[in-house]
C-alpha cells in the first residue's frame, strides 16, 4: 500500500523526534519511520554504566527540558530513553516504530520511501538514521586469525561478561576510555588499552556544555567568514566523566600505542612482544547509516554526501540531520540537534509552499 504525506522522517531517535517537533510547528503533514521496535534510538542499546557527559538541563531537545535524574548530575542512558519516550508522547509525534526504510528514490516530483511495511510518497525526506547501526572496525592484519571474542562498542554491556578474562580495549576516544575504565574499575578483568595516538583527556572541569559552546562558536566563525577557530578537537578527545577520572587517577588508564597485528592468541606489539587475550573490544567509531539513500546517487568519490547545512546539495528535497558537524554544529548531540532540525523544517516549508 502506498501512502502520501508532505514529509517522511527516516529514523525515530532523538534527531527524528527533533525533526518531528519542528515539522509540526511549521504546520506540515509528516510521518516518522523508525527501525527500532521501541522508542529511544541508540540510547536503548548502550552499555549499563553509560552516563551522559552533560547534566540533564544541557541535554534537552527543543521545547522540553530534560528533567534531572535523582542522585545523578550526569543522567544514565535509561533516563534518556524515558525522556525520549515522554517527548514522543507529549508532542503526539506520529512515529511508526519497527519500520525499516530500505530505499529512498526519486519518482517525478515526489520521493518514494520504501519500507518493510509499506511505501510512502513524500514531497521531502529527512534522513535521521544516526550511526549506531554502522559500527566501524579497522582492517588490522590478523584480525580474522584471532580465536578469542571480538566485539564492538555496540555489543559491550558490562564487566561481569568478562570476569577473569584478559581484555584488550582499542580506541582513544570517549567510548574506548569509558569502556576501559568500566572494565578496569571492576577489578575482575585484566585490561589493556591500545590507542593510535596518546589519549588526550580534556581538563576535568570541561564537560559537554563547553564542547557544545566551542562547536557553536566555531560554526559561527566559519559562517561569518572569520576563518576556522580552535575547534573542540584542540581541547582534547576524552571527556573526564567521573569513572574515567577515577580510573585515570588510580593509574588504571594507561594506554599503549596501537599494536600492528593480531595473532591467533592475542596481539603482537610493534617491538615484537606478544600479549595473550581472551577478547578484543573495538571502540573504533561509527559511520553514518546512509544505505537507504543509495538510489539517489548522492555520494561523491570519497563516499560523502555534500550538504549545505542539512540540505543535500544534489537533492534539495532531502535533509540529513544529526550525523555530526557536517550536518550542523554538534548536531549528533541531544542539545545540538534542535537548531539544525528547526532550520531543516523551515527550509522544507519554504520549498513546499
Ligand atoms: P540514533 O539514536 O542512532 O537513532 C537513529 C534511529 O534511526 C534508530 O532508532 C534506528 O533504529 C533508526 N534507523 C536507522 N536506520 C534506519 C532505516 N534504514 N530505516 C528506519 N530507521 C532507521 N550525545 C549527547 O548529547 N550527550 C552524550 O553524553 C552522548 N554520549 C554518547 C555516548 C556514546 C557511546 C555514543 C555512541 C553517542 C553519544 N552521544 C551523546 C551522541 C548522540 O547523542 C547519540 O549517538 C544519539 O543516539 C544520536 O541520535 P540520532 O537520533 O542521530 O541517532
Amino acid at each position: 500500500m502506498t501512502q502520501s504525506t508532505d514529509v517522511v522522517v527516516v529514523g525515530g531517535g532523538q534527531a527524528g523526534l527533533a525533526a518531528g517537533y519542528h515539522l509540526r510547528r511549521q504546520g506540515l503533514d509528516f510521518t516518522v519511520l523508525g527501525a527500532d521496535p521501541a522508542p529511544g534510538g541508540a540510547w536503548q542499546h548502550m552499555w549499563d554504566s553509560l552516563h551522559l557527559f552533560s547534566p540533564a538541563e544541557h541535554s534537552s531537545l527543543p521545547g522540553r527540558l530534560m528533567p534531572t535524574q535523582p542522585g545523578e548530575t550526569y543522567p544514565d542512558a535509561g533516563h534518556v530513553v524515558d525522556y525520549l519516550v515522554d517527548y514522543e508522547k507529549r508532542y503526539d509525534l506520529p512515529v511508526q516504530h519497527g519500520t525499516r526504510v530500505g530505499a529512498v528514490r526519486r519518482d517525478g516530483d515526489r520521493l518514494l520511501v520504501e519500507a518493510d511495511t509499506g511505501t510512502w510518497r513524500a514531497r521531502a525526506v529527512v534522513s535521521a538514521t544516526g550511526s549506531w547501526s554502522r559500527p566501524f572496525l579497522p582492517a588490522v592484519p590478523g584480525r580474522h586469525l584471532f580465536a578469542g571474542r571480538q566485539l564492538h562498542t555496540v555489543n559491550y554491556r558490562r564487566p561481569a561478561d568478562f570476569a577473569g578474562q584478559r581484555v584488550v580495549v582499542v580506541g582513544g576516544g570517549n567510548s574506548g576510555a569509558q569502556i576501559a575504565a568500566d572494565l578496569a574499575l571492576d577489578g575482575h578483568v585484566e585490561v589493556t588499552w591500545a590507542t593510535r595516538r596518546l589519549p588526550r583527556f580534556l581538563p576535568d572541569d570541561i564537560d559537554g556544555r563547553i564542547l557544545f559552546d566551542v562547536a557553536t562558536a566555531r560554526r559561527r566563525a566559519l559562517d561569518e567568514g572569520r576563518g576556522d577557530t580552535v575547534g573542540v578537537a584542540s581541547l582534547g578527545d576524552i571527556v573526564a566523566v567521573p569513572p574515567v577520572r577515577a580510573a585515570r587517577d588510580a593509574g588504571l588508564l594507561t594506554a599503549r600505542p596501537m599494536f600492528p597485528r593480531l595473532t591467533a592468541t592475542g596481539i603482537r606489539w610493534a617491538d615484537g612482544s606478544r600479549s595473550d587475550a581472551d577478547a578484543i573490544v573495538w571502540c573504533t567509531g561509527f559511520r553514518p547509516a546512509l544505505a537507504h539513500l543509495a538510489p539517489l546517487n548522492l555520494r561523491d568519490e570519497r563516499g560523502h554526501i555534500a550538504t549545505d547545512g542539512t540540505r543535500a546539495v544534489g537533492e534539495p528535497r532531502l535533509h540529513l540531520l544529526g550525523y555530526g558537524d557536517w550536518t550542523g554544529p554538534a548536531s549528533a548531540t541531544l542539545i545540538g540537534v534542535g537548531r539544525p532540525a528547526r532550520e531543516a523544517a523551515r527550509q522544507i516549508r519554504d520549498l513546499l509552499i
